[in-house]
Order: structure tokens, then sequence, then C-alpha cells
């Protein structure tokens, strides 16, 4: 018996993607023996032709189907909203750039009938990406690993293939901030991984700015690690620590040589430190206190103005 395999895959501003889709798609689904599909897209809330074009992409094929956010969301919101949707026995998230190729899914189909419960693409080389990016990926996953027990694996974007066991469990996860990344591994589960290398965006551009990456970093931090709370307690008995070895330091010197020339440099150094230190430990607690709140909420994750 024919299982069925969804494809989800989020778009934001990707009107010179969608016609290309179907002919990059078609091909290498259809050869794949025993699978029915459907293909997911969800609009997170586009402000150019989009939404038409994909409205127009399931008049043709009923094979796609379309779930229009009622705004822009996020990427993480409209991959649950597409999860959400999917019936398939396993799910294949994927960007609507052709940056993960399709010609990648027959094997991952492959490792997923052969026992697999997630099928992992990781990406060999990075090289379609900039310098800067590249370098602050690999700090990021550094740094998240180290502080955090879910690990994520390197190089490893959105494009997986998830088993049905494994989607249930995602559906679990009840937060509202959704590192999706992070939530994956979280789940763990038989997992088998692919190497590949990542092509270039086929038309327009990223829609992540580097700030965009740049939350999306404290959002993986602050959702799976309370290591930087927790820092602050030693950072601030070190200080105080130093500042008590400082002090002994003035009370003997004065007792040998008297009274210096007053400290204003050092004065003046120790308060901009220990003050900027304060400061960013508050700011952190801020981070966590905000997700808290917004977690506090229980708002859904997205809202669907209509499905097509
Ligand atoms: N995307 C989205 N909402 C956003 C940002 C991105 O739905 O707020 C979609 C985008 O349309 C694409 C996928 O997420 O299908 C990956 O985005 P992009 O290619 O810009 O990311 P990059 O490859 O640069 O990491
Ligand atoms: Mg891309």
């Amino acid at each position: 018996m024919d299982r069925l395999v969804s494809i989800i895959i989020p778009f934001f501003n990707e009107a010179g993607m969608i016609a290309r889709l179907p002919g990059a798609l078609w091909p290498q689904l259809e050869q794949i023996e025993h699978v029915q599909w459907e293909v997911i897209c969800t609009d997170d809330g586009s402000s150019d032709t989009t939404l038409l074009e994909l409205i127009a992409l399931a008049q043709q094929d009923p094979r796609f189907r379309i779930l229009e956010l009622s705004r822009h969301f996020g990427k993480e919101a409209a991959l649950t909203a597409g999860l959400d949707a999917a019936r398939g026995d396993a799910v294949i998230p994927m960007d609507a750039d052709l940056q993960d190729p399709p010609e990648l899914i027959a094997p991952m189909i492959a490792a997923w009938q052969a026992g697999a419960e997630v099928v992992l693409a990781r990406r060999s080389d990075r090289s379609s990406d900039g310098v800067l990016k590249r370098k602050s990926a690999v700090w990021f996953y550094q740094l998240h690993n180290r502080l955090s027990r879910t690990k994520i694996p390197e190089n490893v974007g959105d494009f997986r293939l998830l088993d049905r066991v494994v989607v249930e469990a995602l559906k679990q996860l009840p937060e509202r901030q959704r590192f999706m990344k992070g939530l994956f591994a979280w789940v763990g589960f038989r997992t088998h991984v692919i190497d590949y290398v990542r092509p270039c965006r086929q038309a327009g551009r990223s829609k992540f700015s580097a700030f965009a990456l740049w939350q999306l970093a404290m959002e993986g931090f602050t959702s799976f690690s309370t290591i930087p709370l927790k820092i602050w307690t030693y950072v601030g008995a070190l200080g105080a620590l130093i500042t008590a070895a400082y002090a002994a330091f003035i009370v003997l010197y004065t007792l040998l040589h008297g009274t210096g020339v007053p400290g204003y440099a050092s004065l003046l150094v120790a308060i901009l430190f220990f003050g900027s230190l304060q400061l960013m430990s508050i700011g952190l607690l801020g981070e966590y206190i905000g997700r808290i709140y917004l977690e506090t909420k229980q708002r859904p994750i997205y809202l669907i103005r209509k499905t097509y």
C-alpha cells in the first residue's frame, strides 16, 4: 500500500520561486515508488503576489494545499502551521528557494523505509553562505551545544524527514516561542544523517537579516539553557572576591605608605565595569522574563485566514 508523505514549505515574499517549484519537485518525487505526495504551502503574510500564485498552483494541481496565515508570523510559526496541517505518514519541511535539493528526498525516503524515524540532511559545506553567516553559525552551534543539554546537530537546517511519531511528539510541545531546530533535536528518535552540498538561492534574497539571525540565536539559547541566567552568581562571586582582595591591598598600602594620591582612575574603571556587568545581567534576565511573559499569555502560535 502507498504511504502519504507531506512536504511543508513556508513562503514569505517568494513570488519569483513559485513557478519553478512544480518543475523542480515532481520529476524527483514521481520517480519514488509506493509514495503519494501532498505539498503544504504556508503563506507567511507575504506582501507580494506569493499567495495569488500559490492559489493558482493549487487550482492546477490538487496535491498542493495552501494555508494562508492571517499576517506575518515568522518561519518557525509557518513551519508549525504546516506540521499541524500535514496528514502524511512522514513530513519533510523544505525551503521555498530550492536551497534544499529535491534530489535528496529519494534517499531520505529510502532511509525512512529502512527504519529511520528522523532523516537529517547535513550541509557538508556552507560555501553558499557569506563568510560572516558561516562564522557566526559555527560560533552559535559551539556556544549553544556547550550551554545546553539539548545538542543541536551542526549544519543541519530545517530540511529533514520526520516520521509521524516524531510529528506527534513535536505537537505535544506547548511552547509559543518556537525554536524549531532545538525542538527537533529535543524530541530525539532514531536518526539517520545524509550529507549534501547546499546550493545557492535560486531567486530573490534571504529573508533573514543579521539582526533576525541574532534574535533566532537568542531564542535558541534561552529556550534550551538556563546557564546564561545562573552564570551571574559566579561572575558576581568572583567580582566580590577580587574586590575583597583589592580592599585588603588598599588597607595594607595605606598602613605602609600613608594616603597616596586618590585613586580616581581605578575607581571610575571599577564603577563602569561593574555597572555594565549589572546592566548586562539585568538585560539577560529581561530576555528570560520576556519569554515567560509571552508563554503565560498562551496565545496561539499562528492564525489561519483561509486554506485552499
Ligand atoms: N521564511 C518565512 N518567514 C520568514 C522568513 C523566511 O516563511 O519570516 C521562509 C522563506 O520564504 C523560505 C524559508 O523560510 O522559504 C527560508 O528562508 P531563506 O531562504 O530566506 O533563509 P536562508 O536560506 O537565507 O537561511
Ligand atoms: Mg534560503
